[in-house]
């Protein structure tokens, strides 16, 4: 019961990674790595415009966060410390549901149009808070860094 908390209690905790790592840090200091990622929003101008358009330096992030996940899953399986394994899983989930909300749902990066089109009222606010960070019409539209937690103004159709 106490790992599945952990889990979950990571998973959640990443959501707070992103996002201070993408305001802080991918719009910081790494800008270099972020900038790709931002520069071909001007092909984003229209969503049915969106197609995978390869790897961006961008990528390198989901690296950086896979290294510590694959690190604590291996360590807690060696030496038997299971709550290393489940932070580990709840890093590894996030991850997992970032790139496929992030880069299949909202980037459309992958061939997967049934991703694509969603009637579910809260994922449709996903794309549209993180369309607004990539589009701003106002700085209050560019200040939205988070993935998962944002405004609540964006449940606006
Ligand atoms: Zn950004
Ligand atoms: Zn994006």
């Amino acid at each position: 019961m106490l790992n599945i908390l952990l889990l979950v209690a990571a998973y959640l905790f990443m959501e707070f990674v992103a996002w201070s790592n993408h305001k802080y840090v991918m719009h910081g200091f790494l800008w270099v790595w972020h900038k790709d990622h931002h520069i071909i929003d001007q092909k984003k101008a229209r969503l049915e415009d969106l197609e995978f358009s390869g790897f961006e330096k961008n990528d390198l992030f989901f690296l950086v966060y896979a290294i510590p996940a694959i690190i604590l899953i291996i360590c807690g399986l060696a030496f038997s410390i299971f709550s290393m394994v489940y932070i580990g899983a709840g890093i590894t989930l996030y991850g997992f549901t970032y790139f496929m909300i992030h880069d299949v749902m909202i980037h459309r990066r992958l061939n997967l149009p049934f991703l694509w089109n969603h009637q579910n009222r809260f994922f449709r606010s996903v794309v549209r808070a993180h369309l607004a960070h990539h589009r701003p019409k106002n700085k209050k539209d560019f200040d939205n860094f988070g993935l998962l937690v944002f405004p609540k103004r964006y449940f606006k159709e």
